[in-house]
């Protein structure tokens, strides 16, 4: 134990606060949205970076009751919170190791090729999905595989696929469609799951009996059908750590980007890239500060971003500055993904329940 154990770590300049009541309005927005379905929750990267502790939760509690995860390692940061057969792990199970985890724990593995369903049920089997590909090309069982007669042996609780382009008005989305009713016609199972976000705003054709939104639940914009219903929830803001003058000539960060042509008050925010504040926002960034915008000048560093603090005189250092991220206007300006923007969070952002807001 260390000799320090007594004394507390000094509090975070880095906070992702999250906005649980915007978090479990848009569970239930999307949940009515969804129909005669039941809106289930992707919750795989953490939650898309924010934390998935504190957001399976929120949605628990706001009555979700089906869990998506990709890696077997997201699966314990659930299991305090949900029942372990409500965590469906889309990875599914690659090796022996995998196939008995999933047996001891109670969590459901998500089947995609004929050895993985070899592999279960040489193992006893048990309640599984099954995931079959309708024309995304990356994972589950290609539909020639549909007549094996290792899938009758299944017990099959949710027959999954995924949908590639429901973020744009594309015949690809019908041509799934039609796939996956034929899949349906040939696999058995309790329940069939096709929308993800923008597969539910698609329209009731495509909800089948469960969905599984992720982005959308923390305020993404994936299709202008969602803008009316979704609140953002992600707030992410920073410290300030030092204030400068800088003079006519002065030279800002590395590579001297941004030069002074007049007297420049200059913050020093505790934001980096190896905090996903990529140096794509150096010279498009924006920080808010009480009513007041803040440019980025010169280059994002690793640890660090400058921001002019000229109009806003009254900022010292300790005080919290939130950065601009409206994940649509966000995805424009910096050229990265709505889904990037969330899970490229580092682990310095504080995620504690403290960050919560009522
Ligand atoms: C990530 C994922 C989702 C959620 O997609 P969003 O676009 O974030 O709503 C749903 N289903 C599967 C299989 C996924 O991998």
């Amino acid at each position: 134990m260390s000799v320090f154990s007594s004394v507390p770590l000094p509090p975070a300049a880095l906070r992702l606060a999250l906005d649980a009541t915007a978090l479990a309005s848009n569970w239930r927005a999307l949940d009515r949205l969804s129909g005669a379905a039941r809106a289930g929750a992707a919750v795989k990267a953490d939650a898309y970076g924010l934390g998935a502790a504190r957001v399976v939760p929120v949605l628990a509690q706001a009555g979700c009751r089906d869990w998506f995860v990709a890696h077997w390692c997201e699966v314990p940061d659930l299991l305090p919170h949900v029942p372990a057969a409500s965590i469906h792990v889309l990875h599914g199970p690659m090796n022996a190791a995998d196939v008995a985890y999933a047996q001891a724990s109670g969590v459901t593995p998500v089947l995609n090729s004929l050895a993985q369903v070899q592999r279960w049920l040489a193992a006893g089997g048990g309640r599984c999905d099954l995931m079959v590909d309708t024309g995304i090309n990356r994972l589950g069982l290609p539909m020639a595989d549909l007549g094996d007669p290792g899938l009758a042996a299944l017990d099959i609780d949710c027959c999954i696929s995924h949908l590639a382009s429901a973020d744009e008005d594309v015949a690809q989305n019908a041509q799934q469609l039609a796939r996956f009713q034929a899949v349906r016609a040939q696999i058995k199972a309790r329940r069939y799951s096709l929308a993800n976000s923008a597969g539910i705003a698609l329209g009731a054709a495509w909800h089948a009996d469960v969905t599984r939104p992720g982005i959308a639940l923390y305020g993404g914009i994936v299709r202008s059908e969602l803008a009316s219903v979704i609140a953002p929830v992600a707030r992410p803001q920073a410290a300030v750590i030092q204030r400068r003058q800088l003079h006519p000539g002065d030279h800002v960060g590395y590579n001297a980007t941004f030069t002074a042509d007049r007297p420049v008050a200059a913050a020093v925010v505790a934001l980096g890239y190896a905090d996903g504040y990529l140096r794509t926002w150096s010279g498009k960034g924006e920080f808010l500060w009480q009513g007041k915008t803040l440019p980025v000048i010169g280059r994002i560093s690793m640890d660090m971003t400058i921001v002019d603090a000229t109009d806003a005189p009254a900022l010292v250092e300790g005080d919290w500055l939130d950065v601009a991220y409206n994940l649509p206007e966000a995805a424009k300006i910096s050229g990265l993904s709505q889904y990037e923007l969330l899970t490229l969070m580092g682990r310095r952002f504080l995620r504690d329940k403290a960050c919560l807001t009522p």
